[in-house]
């Protein structure tokens, strides 16, 4: 199992986590419903601004504390027919359901108008994807480690784009 899924989190935590936002934006952010959170099968916790529908967020823990960002859809839309994959879960869906996510770097280089863009599922919600049972496959015979496998994936990926966005140049 990773070892560092989503520990419960309030509503202050996660303002206070949020490192690519100013003090207003962070004030504005809408949460999502925390009490129907499944804490344990949440490698980040994702959810989209119903206010603003350009905007999503993203809270996971790394080295003991949450990391959150905020990130904005961006308006180029994948060819439609075709499949895309999601850059964290590594998914492959049909395309409408994943999108490019920017995220401006922390500090002085996000203010500057630094970015960071990757291909995420749209709704944000990669952990309740990668819990969907495989059916199970000859040279793979246990799901639940398959599921396993996906989510240590997922982990290190979420936490490598985070980090690439506190990175200052
Ligand atoms: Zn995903």
């Amino acid at each position: 199992m990773p070892e560092e899924i989503v520990k419960q989190l309030s509503e202050i935590d996660i303002r206070a986590s949020i490192v690519n936002a100013t003090r207003g934006e962070i004030d504005r952010m809408p949460l999502p419903g925390l009490h129907e959170v499944l804490w344990e099968s949440r490698e980040y916790l994702g959810w989209r601004d119903p206010q603003s529908r350009h905007r999503g967020y993203l809270v996971h823990w790394t080295d003991g504390r949450p990391v959150g960002i905020v990130l904005r859809e961006s308006d180029a839309s994948l060819t439609r027919g075709i499949s895309a994959m999601c850059a964290l879960c590594r998914t492959a869906q049909p395309a409408h359901q994943v999108s490019m996510f920017t995220a401006p770097r922390a500090g002085e280089a996000g203010r500057n108008g630094n970015t960071i863009g990757t291909y995420i599922c749209a709704d944000l919600a990669c952990s309740l994807l990668i819990r969907i049972t495989p059916a199970a496959q000859p040279l793979h015979p246990d799901p639940a480690e398959i599921i396993a496998d996906r989510a240590e994936g997922l982990l290190q990926r979420v936490q490598a784009f985070t980090a690439d966005i506190l990175r200052t140049a």
